[in-house]
């Protein structure tokens, strides 16, 4: 088991990519804390990884809240002495053409797509830097590479979230901690339930493996980049998109 012990934050992790990564940690031996707006799916993500022997705790709480955050990581400290891991997952779309979206759908992603990515590594930054070790992988998007159609607030924060990740991995690589982003192309998560199958469809076919990815396939990559076996890779962003942007 290549996470033994080891002690990690998901955010996001009631269903989706992040309830596969919170799965798939706990399957490889760590300590999970999994937090979620929703507490009903929260709950349902800690009963699946306490089925496979995994220690698994759970928080309902908004990561642009910042206060709700530090009560968080501090619960955590306070249990489990550390943290060694963060998985910045949590993520929204509120997608409209730029001459139709509304400020609030701006404000709405860039809160949580960005800023909660800032509030929840930034409340357990002191942690890690006390402990002289530490991984922090944070959930971008190929649209946070290339841009999309009807995306201009998901890919400003996207992107952000490059920009965050490039720039702690110079901040805090000599205090012993690694930074790195995921960027998925089309997952088939409840993020895409509002698609319509047709559209699914064409997707696909965009797409030179001709199918969307799966959950797991991401969560892989997370446990990859959290391992020790990821020990050189530091401000590097992992394309998972089956191809779709060659
Ligand atoms: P999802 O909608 O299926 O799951 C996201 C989870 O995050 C939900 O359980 C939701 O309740 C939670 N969440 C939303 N806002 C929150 C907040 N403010 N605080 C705490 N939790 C919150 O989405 P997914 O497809 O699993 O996506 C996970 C991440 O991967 C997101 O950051 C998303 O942008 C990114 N991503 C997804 C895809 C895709 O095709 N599905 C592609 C690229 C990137």
């Amino acid at each position: 088991m290549r996470l033994n012990g080891k002690v990690v934050i998901v955010t996001g992790a009631g269903q989706g990519i992040g309830a596969a990564t919170a799965l798939k940690f706990a399957r490889e031996g760590a300590t999970v804390a999994l937090c979620d707006l929703r507490e009903d799916v929260v709950d349902r993500s800690i009963e699946a990884c306490r089925e496979v022997g995994a220690q698994a705790v759970g928080f309902a709480l908004d990561v642009a809240d910042r206060q709700a955050v530090d009560g968080m990581v501090a619960g955590v400290i306070e249990r489990f002495e550390r943290i060694d891991i963060l998985v910045n997952n949590a993520g929204i779309t509120r997608d409209a053409r730029f001459e139709k979206m509304t400020g609030e759908q701006f404000d709405s992603v860039i809160e949580v797509n960005l800023k909660g990515v800032f509030n929840v590594a930034q409340a357990v930054v002191p942690a890690m830097i006390a402990q002289g070790h530490g991984v922090i992988l944070n959930g971008s998007s190929v649209v946070g590479i290339y841009g999309n159609f009807g995306q201009t607030n998901y890919a400003a924060a996207k992107f952000g979230v490059i920009g965050l990740t490039k720039t702690w991995c110079r901040e805090l690589g000599p205090k012993g901690i690694r930074v790195n982003a995921v960027a998925p192309g089309f997952i088939q998560t409840p993020m895409l339930s509002t698609v319509p199958d047709a559209v699914l469809a064409r997707m696909s076919e965009q797409v030179p493996l001709r199918r969307l990815g799966r959950p797991e396939e991401v969560a892989n990559i997370y446990a990859f980049l959290a391992s020790d076996e990821a020990s050189y890779i530091n401000g590097a962003v992992i394309e998972a998109s089956g191809g779709l942007t060659v």
